[in-house]
């Protein structure tokens, strides 16, 4: 499993590079990059706001003072509220694949690999677990 993902990653970032013509420039991309992730921001607020299929109720994180980093997980807050509908999923789940378009492409630009990139975050993950966490 781990290695077809892997594969897809590689694969992706391939075909982006394939098509990266008309934004060569690493300017291009990284406006774009920053556009795709405010589109993200945009998408969600408008599942709030404008169908109100899902909403926020923000509040100060509380847990117990004396509750462990790992029992802390169990009081923290997603502040969401509701199930995000048809449409909305697939408003956002489209800025997310053009984020990764982006991503993948500052990535073939800058001469990094994205699965290299993945593969090490992965094991940060796996050696700090919680700790990780900011
Ligand atoms: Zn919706």
């Amino acid at each position: 499993m781990e290695n077809r993902n892997d594969e897809v990653v590689c694969l992706f970032q391939d075909k982006v590079s394939e098509l990266l013509l008309k934004h060569r420039s690493v300017l291009d991309s990284l406006s774009k990059f920053t556009e795709s992730a405010t589109r993200i921001n945009r998408a969600v607020s408008k599942a709030v706001t404008g169908c109100g299929c899902i909403s926020i109720n923000a509040k100060k994180q509380q847990f117990p003072a004396e509750a462990s980093l790992e029992d802390c997980r169990k009081y923290m807050d997603s502040h969401l509220e509701g199930f995000l509908c048809e449409s909305c999923r697939e408003r956002i789940e489209e800025e997310i694949g053009n984020q990764l378009f982006y991503l993948s492409a500052l990535c073939h630009l800058l001469d990094f690999k994205l699965e290299d990139i993945m593969r090490k975050e992965y094991g940060k993950l796996k050696a700090l677990g919680f700790f990780h966490l900011s």
